[in-house]
């Protein structure tokens, strides 16, 4: 399977796709099944996600093991803030057994009792995870970034100097948060390019399909919901078929402005759901061949 920084080397539209790992084992099949699924549409790679505390960990590296041996470069993303370097070797150790090439290294969010990691923690933000796995292998390793500023960052300019840090220690390339209006991005790469950093940035996109995912990804992310899209929430909201083609249609309408506007990788939040992970791979056929 391909390393994601060849894979972003092209100047083409890349499109990828999330899926998460479920909580309880009863729930696996299904999620397996997705994201499944959603390898069929021949992606450019599907990410895992990986639970803050590490409960979901084997169902990570096993959902992005069975992506890859389907043929699609899969990415497993990796926390560090209940983790210690013997829990990370573990990881490690399993990621490689698994033939997963490709690490999203993340602090992760802090606890509620904590605002910073403790003192004597192994590993205190996401760039001391990605040099020390960067020490133990050949793994090629991403990193978050956040358009609308990391909650906790002093302010926007500090938060770029952090990225930096991350990518100096070894990240090749960066997603971004979910974003809802394009022009937060196309600043935000002005303000990255400017700093130096020069990583291939992966825009993240959520298509909102559900009234009630609204709240969640304001509550998540913090991300400005632009009135044009808020409008199609109070319209659509109670109605679930129309709410989900709108939602759809938004985030493809988002992802041909990116690209027609020179931001070529995007990645889908899709949420285990294939049938959305579809409509947009359909919506931009002729546009990002897969
Ligand atoms: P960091 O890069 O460590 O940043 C955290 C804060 O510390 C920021 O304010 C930053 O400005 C500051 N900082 C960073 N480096 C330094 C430094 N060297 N010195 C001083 N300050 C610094 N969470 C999960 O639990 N599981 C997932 O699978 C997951 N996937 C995600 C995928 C993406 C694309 C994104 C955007 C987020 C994801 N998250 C996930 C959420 C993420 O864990 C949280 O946003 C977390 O609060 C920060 O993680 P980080 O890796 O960005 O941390």
């Amino acid at each position: 399977m391909a390393k994601i920084s060849e894979i972003l080397s092209t100047e083409k539209p890349t499109l990828s796709f999330e899926v998460f790992p479920p909580k309880t084992e009863d729930k696996y099949e299904g999620v397996e099944k997705a994201a499944l699924d959603i390898a069929t549409l021949h992606p450019s790679f599907i990410s895992v996600t990986y639970g803050a505390n590490g409960g979901t960990r084997r169902y990570t590296s096993d959902i992005a093991g069975d992506i890859a041996k389907n043929g699609v470069s899969s990415l497993a993303h990796l926390t560090c803030v209940a983790s210690n370097k013997e829990s990370v070797d573990e990881a490690l150790k399993i990621y490689k057994e698994k033939g997963i090439e490709n690490i999203l290294a993340l602090r992760g969010d802090l606890p509620e009792n904590l605002t910073e990691m403790p003192k004597d923690a192994d590993f205190h933000h996401a760039s001391d995870l990605t040099s020390y796995i960067k020490s133990k292998g050949d793994f090629c390793i991403g990193g978050a970034c956040y358009p609308e500023g990391h909650p906790e960052a002093a302010n926007k300019d500090q938060d770029i100097l952090n990225i930096k840090k991350k990518v100096e220690a070894g990240c090749e390339f960066l997603t971004t948060q979910m974003f809802f209006e394009n022009s937060i991005m196309f600043n935000y790469m002005y303000r990255l390019r400017e700093a130096g950093v020069t990583v291939p940035v992966c825009a993240g996109i959520m298509p909102i399909t559900n009234a009630n995912q609204v709240k969640r990804s304001i509550q998540l992310s913090g991300s400005v919901m632009p009135p044009r899209f808020l409008a199609l929430v109070d319209k659509f909201g109670d109605n679930p078929k129309a709410m989900k083609q709108a939602g759809i249609a938004y985030a493809t309408d988002q992802i041909i402005d990116l690209i027609a506007n020179g931001i070529n990788h995007i990645h889908v939040y899709s949420m285990n759901k294939p049938e959305v992970a579809e409509a947009i791979a359909k919506n931009l056929s002729d546009i990002v061949v897969l």
